[in-house]
């Protein structure tokens, strides 16, 4: 028991303990995934209307020899509270680049590869300078990059994320409003923001076509977006139905395990060359 000078007492329960020991653990392990080489990047397909793939968003995975393999959803808050995301990032970058320079070579690189920025990374300040000298190498991979942001990370700092958005957009990079609708959205936020995409997220995606107010949600996400310019993604398809009805309002793209989970680098490759050139 803890008195915190007040008369509020915190309890700390055998749950709390178990739950900072293991934040402990996976920060002390973490701080070496980068040398021990225990990270990787799988590649989501994003396909269009008719099940084309166009673009693929790149998730990280991170696998040690005694813990096993971790979520990205638990490790990726604690590599934020660590400050590790900065090493994570530039990590992710790098070999995202590197990746897409193999494809390029190979003659099956996507429209569009989408990176994950969390939002302490994307405010820093650091990354459009980053980015400009990973591409330095590789010019003709601007216009193939894509990032990830989520909409409580642009709006904690509007200004520097309008800027930041800005700057991308400068050297060819597009962004994406990931998880569009969790959270607290505000309309007017989303159209002071240079980006070129939507991400519906998965929460509204999961009961449609059965949930007449989660249809009228993403008809209107979809109807909105559109009149900003923006290009709508669906997240989470798992269904012939769900993928159905999104074509039906309209939706540009689609990703979900319907049309394929996250995979290795070889097998969206395959994908790709299995459609031929578009
Ligand atoms: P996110 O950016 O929203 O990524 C989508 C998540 O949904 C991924 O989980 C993906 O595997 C999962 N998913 C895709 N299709 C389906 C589906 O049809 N059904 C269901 N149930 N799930 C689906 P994952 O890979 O576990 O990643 C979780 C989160 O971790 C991501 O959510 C993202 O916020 C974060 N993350 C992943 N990679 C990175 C990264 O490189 N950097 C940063 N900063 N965050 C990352
Ligand atoms: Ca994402
Ligand atoms: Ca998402
Ligand atoms: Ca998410």
């Amino acid at each position: 028991v803890q008195h915190n000078g007040g008369n509020a007492v915190c309890f700390y329960t055998p749950e709390m303990a178990a739950a900072a020991t293991r934040r402990m653990l996976l920060t002390m392990h973490l701080t070496h995934a980068i040398e021990r080489n225990e990270l990787h990047l799988v590649y989501q397909p994003i396909v269009d209307r008719h099940g084309r793939v166009r673009s693929a968003e790149a998730l990280l995975r991170w696998s040690h020899h005694a813990l096993g393999p971790v979520s990205p959803g638990e490790f990726i808050p604690v590599a934020e509270e660590s400050g590790l995301i900065v090493p994570i990032t530039d990590w992710v970058l790098a070999t995202a680049v590197g990746q897409m320079s193999q494809w390029e070579d190979e003659g099956v690189l996507p429209d569009r590869v989408f990176l994950n920025i969390s939002g302490q990374q994307f405010l820093r300040g650091n990354l459009t300078l980053r980015l400009e000298e990973l591409l330095g190498r590789h010019p003709s991979l601007r216009s193939h990059l894509g990032l990830e942001i989520t909409e409580q990370a642009a709006v904690r700092d509007l200004k520097v994320a309008v800027r930041t958005l800005g700057e991308l957009a400068d050297l060819g990079i597009q962004a994406a409003i990931d998880d569009f609708g969790s959270g607290y959205s505000s309309l007017s936020y989303v159209q002071q923001l240079p980006v070129a995409k939507l991400k519906i997220d998965r929460a509204f995606i999961i009961d449609v076509p059965d949930n007449p107010k989660n249809n009228a949600l993403v008809r209107a996400a979809v109807g909105m977006a559109h009149g900003l310019g923006l290009t709508t993604v669906a997240e989470g398809v798992e269904t012939a139905e769900q993928r159905d009805f999104l074509v039906s309002v309209g939706c540009d793209l689609m990703q979900g395990y319907f049309f394929g989970r996250p995979m290795a680098p070889e097998a969206l490759a395959d994908l790709l060359r299995g459609q031929g050139a578009s």
